[in-house]
């Protein structure tokens, strides 16, 4: 993912590139990497800021008259990053000036889709009612404070953000291990105070890149594990790569009752199934990487999740977060709903909290020999999670 440095929100955001997520594995996201100048990504510039506003996703537009949209919620998302993303592509004509326009043009119905058709757009779209923000990388954990503080209630700010609950979570990513130190844990100790505050995370091993010694990963995987649990955190964790360690970690220190997102899961199933069999209040995060062609076993995971939830007697709900990871890995399923891209089919430059029913209906189409689960009963089931995993 990205890095950002120290910066105004309301400014525009230096960003230094790097390949720091699970999104440069799979081809629907290499576009993503700002260095790579090719026909594709020059396209995806061209393309009018105003297509990433969305339009209604065709599940809200089916339901009945007296149904509203489920509430979408996205578990795990980089707003900084992503709004950075944004303004270096679209630099000083942005229509967004600060990270709030942002969300309410993203999350939100737009005024002219009300205007439009009032009776059916109104009440038949959806909006991401709560975002779970991830500050992982201690470089850019200037901002923090002034976005979590606006979202608190009683502040005057309150009211930009457009409706949408923001919450966060803060640790050191495992890429940034080596960067660990007194000075940072006290920052995150200082943060884990914030009444925003939902969560320690993202951390974890990652040996695909390997950008810190894998002794190093560890050591500050197990620190940062022990702190959530002395401070009765929920924990946001990525693993990428680092099966073993990671298992054996987190048997060793998290008690298995804990709550547990495993974000942006993309490992062997196998691994999937041994962690939810021994943590019972584990959640595996689903993001648009499910609907690569390049990934099969997040929908392998899925399809066990779904058989396993329909062979229990109590008919337990699938154990899945729905997230972004943005800026990255917009859904692919995403393009028949942009016509107005064209036959070239450009992509889209970043991914936003906005996509989220997308995934939620490839998840539906995936368990459907398991579990008859409309796109509106999966983004339901999320928001159920998501409001036991992080009390949002
Ligand atoms: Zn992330």
């Amino acid at each position: 993912m990205l890095r950002c440095r120290p910066a105004l929100v309301s400014l525009p955001v230096r960003l230094i590139a790097r390949p720091c997520s699970t999104a440069s594995k799979y081809a629907g996201a290499r576009k993503f990497q700002p260095m790579a100048k090719s026909k594709k990504q020059k396209a995806a510039n061209a393309i009018p800021e105003s297509v990433l506003s969305l339009p209604a996703h065709a599940s809200a537009l089916e339901l009945a008259a007296d149904q509203e949209p489920a509430p979408v919620i996205d578990t795990h998302t980089h707003l900084l990053s992503t709004y950075g993303w944004y303004k270096s592509k679209y630099k000083d004509d942005a229509a967004c000036q600060t990270i709030w326009d942002f969300v309410r043009t993203m999350c939100m119905p737009p005024a002219s889709d009300v205007e439009a058709d009032a009776a059916k757009q109104r009440t038949r779209r959806h909006k991401v009612t709560s975002m779970v923000d991830v500050w992982c990388e201690p470089a850019s954990w200037l901002n923090w404070r002034e976005i979590a503080d606006s979202a608190v209630e009683g502040s005057p700010q309150k009211a930009d953000w457009g409706g949408c609950e923001y919450w966060f979570a803060m640790g050191v990513h495992p890429h940034e291990a080596k960067h660990y130190d007194d000075k940072v844990e006290g920052q995150i100790l200082e943060a884990m105070k914030h009444p925003r505050s939902v969560s320690w995370g993202e951390i974890g091993l990652d040996y695909h890149y390997s950008f810190s010694e894998h002794d190093v990963q560890q050591r500050v995987f197990r620190r940062q594990l022990q702190l959530a649990v002395s401070l009765e955190k929920p924990i946001t964790i990525h693993t990428r790569e680092a099966e073993e360690d990671t298992e054996r970690i987190m048997k060793e220190v998290i008690p298995r009752d804990w709550k547990i997102h495993i974000h942006c899961f993309t490992d062997s199933p196998d691994f999937a199934e041994r962690l939810l069999d021994h943590f019972p209040n584990l959640y595996i995060g689903i993001t648009g990487v499910v609907t690569y062609t390049s990934n099969l076993n997040t929908s392998e995971i899925l399809r066990r999740l779904a058989k396993s939830a329909t062979s229990s007697e109590t008919g337990k709900p699938l154990r899945i977060l729905l997230e972004t990871d943005a800026p990255y890995m917009t859904p692919s399923n995403i393009y028949p709903s942009l016509p107005e891209l064209g036959a070239k089919n450009p992509r889209l430059p970043l991914c936003h909290p906005g996509m989220i029913p997308w995934t939620a209906e490839f998840v539906s189409n995936v368990v459907k020999d398991f579990q008859s689960l409309s796109t509106d009963a999966v983004l339901r089931a999320s928001a159920a999670n998501a409001a036991h995993m992080y009390s949002v």
